[in-house]
């Protein structure tokens, strides 16, 4: 089953899973979640290489390493 990305008009299939995390100010972007969550958003790999985070804000991309991979290796 594949996700579609979460931004308006777009309706690429989701590569990655971002969540805000207010309390620490930062933007966590992992590799797609196995499950939908209701607190992130599923979004493509060019939503999610466009980020930009708010001010005062910092990205933590755990996409690395296992998300490059996966990219290779899943056509799902
Ligand atoms: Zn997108």
């Amino acid at each position: 089953m594949t996700r579609s990305c979460a931004r308006p008009g777009c309706g690429q299939p989701a590569c990655a899973t971002l969540g805000y995390d207010y309390a620490n100010r930062t933007v966590e972007l992992d590799p797609l979640a196995d499950e939908a969550h209701p607190a992130y958003y599923d979004v493509c790999r060019r939503h999610a290489d466009s980020l930009v985070v708010p001010r005062g804000w910092r990205l933590l991309d755990r996409r690395r390493g296992a998300a490059a991979l996966a990219g290779h290796l899943t056509a799902s």
